[in-house]
């Protein structure tokens, strides 16, 4: 489906697919055909050593990875979430530093901090379009090289700025 008058940013998600080598391609042939056979046997398919298990929490019937895999996967996911944010942060904060760019702010809780626009038509621009937070949108900044274009605020100051643009 194509909008009218999406944000030119969406544009940067036509980036983050990009062309294979074929070395890769037959690095991620054998890694298939090695996730299908652990999986028809039922075993692990992190470790290939103990029984893949259901989740206790999500009880989840599709069985992948064992106990312990199963939480080495989450936590890593989590963790790698952390630092893909924190880099984004650092990246697009004051000089450099994983800080909000509002003179005189020092909020530095990642938890706080989010991606602005510098430039955006504000929050109406934001809700059409849900790629401008999150691990995915971070995710694309990075692999896009970090564009220009985006400073990262604490939420109080891109509040702040939206109440500022809309009294102007
Ligand atoms: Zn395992
Ligand atoms: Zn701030």
């Amino acid at each position: 489906m194509i909008r009218v008058g999406r944000c030119h940013y969406t544009s940067l998600l036509n980036l983050s697919g990009g062309s294979m080598s074929s070395a890769r391609e037959k690095n991620n042939a054998d890694k298939r055909e090695l996730y299908q056979s652990r999986r028809k046997s039922g075993i692990c398919v992190g470790c290939g050593e103990k029984p893949a298990t259901a989740s206790e929490a999500t009880g989840r019937k599709v069985l992948k990875l064992c106990e312990d895999c199963r939480r080495k996967s989450l936590d890593s996911q989590i963790r790698n979430r952390v630092e893909l944010k924190k880099e984004v942060m650092s990246h697009y904060g004051k000089d450099g530093n994983m800080l909000c760019n509002w003179e005189g702010c020092n909020i530095e809780d990642p938890d706080m901090l989010t991606i602005d626009h510098i430039d955006n038509s504000g929050s109406a621009e934001r809700k059409k379009d849900k790629s401008h937070a999150g691990t995915t949108f971070y995710a694309i900044l990075k692999r896009t090289g970090y564009p220009e274009g985006f400073q990262t605020l604490c939420h109080n100051h891109q509040w702040k700025k939206e109440m500022v643009r809309r009294r102007a």
